[in-house]
């Protein structure tokens, strides 16, 4: 099987990671820009970010065979820090050009502040303007408003529906998003959020359209393997191969194409070649390195 996972943070993994995720069959990936943990205090902590996510991060997924998208965005807890925020929204456009950025994300609401819907709103209107899809967090905490809220304000904005993916869905905010044309992103996770067995039941009773599955895993305690494990859990569950196939690699990369900037004809698997330097730096230390013919 080919898997996509839509939503990885993996500038947060090592190296044993991505040598997991393509053995288990991940052959792309999409990292969205988020926070780190603890709040940036600079603006030019954010261009290291976004350069690392377009540069650095791009080369070291290559290097395992792995093709690496990523979205450019301002977090919702960072755009708490006003004056900070307004510096971001200034660099984000030049980013947003870049090869290999799909869409604008994460973005949305994490506490419902005031400072977070206004960024929230300039940066669905950037998308917009651009023509870029964008990928909307749900918030852990009163995730039902969250949902709601997010659902309306990207009417308000005249966003178009079918570039936007809401993410961390659940039993409970997954049929909210059914009546409006969005994308429903699901994250899988050891304890919180979603378990294979409960995406596989939303599978079966809602079907695959639209349907998006990734493992979010950051610096925290995640799995990057759970794309492939949902898979497993679907094929257990009686999913052929080719459903299988459309929720975890088809739908995924047909949702990120809007940009322009990804395809399904470009999946073919990467030829590593670990002779190959990023700014004179290697994953290698002191291994042979791999090159496929
Ligand atoms: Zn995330």
């Amino acid at each position: 099987m080919r898997y996509f996972d839509p939503h990885i943070h993996m500038l947060s993994r090592t190296t044993d990671d991505y040598e997991n995720m393509a053995a288990a069959g991940v052959v792309g990936v999409v990292e969205p820009a988020f926070w780190q943990g603890q709040p940036r205090t600079q603006p030019g902590t954010f261009i290291d970010y976004f350069d690392s996510l377009i540069g650095w991060e791009r080369f070291r997924a290559s290097q395992f065979g792995i093709r690496h998208y990523c979205t450019i965005g301002l977090n919702p807890k960072e755009t708490n820090d006003v004056a900070l925020a307004e510096a971001v929204m200034k660099i984000m456009p030049r980013y947003c050009e870049k090869d290999g950025v799909v869409a604008i994300g994460e973005i949305g609401y994490d506490d419902i502040t005031e400072a977070e819907e206004r960024f929230f709103a300039e940066q669905l209107q950037l998308a917009k303007e651009l023509g870029l899809p964008v990928l909307i967090h749900t918030p852990h905490r009163d995730k039902k408003q969250g949902t709601i809220r997010s659902l309306a304000l990207v009417r308000e904005v005249g966003m178009d529906e079918e570039k936007v993916l809401i993410d961390h869905l659940n039993e409970v905010t997954l049929p909210l998003v059914l009546d409006s044309g969005c994308w429903r992103g699901h994250s899988i996770y050891p304890h919180t959020k979603l378990t294979e067995e409960r995406m596989v039941a939303l599978l079966q009773q809602y079907g695959l359209d639209k349907m998006v599955v990734n493992s979010a895993a950051d610096w925290g305690r995640s799995d990057p393997l759970k794309v492939p494990k949902t898979g497993e859990a679907m094929l257990k569950a009686g999913f052929s191969e080719a459903e299988v196939e459309q929720v975890l690699f088809i739908n995924p990369i047909t949702f990120y194409a809007q940009s322009g900037n990804i395809s399904l004809e470009e999946m073919a698997p990467v030829k590593v070649d670990q002779t190959q330097l990023w700014e004179d730096n290697s994953v290698l230390r002191g291994q042979t390195p791999i090159v496929e013919e």
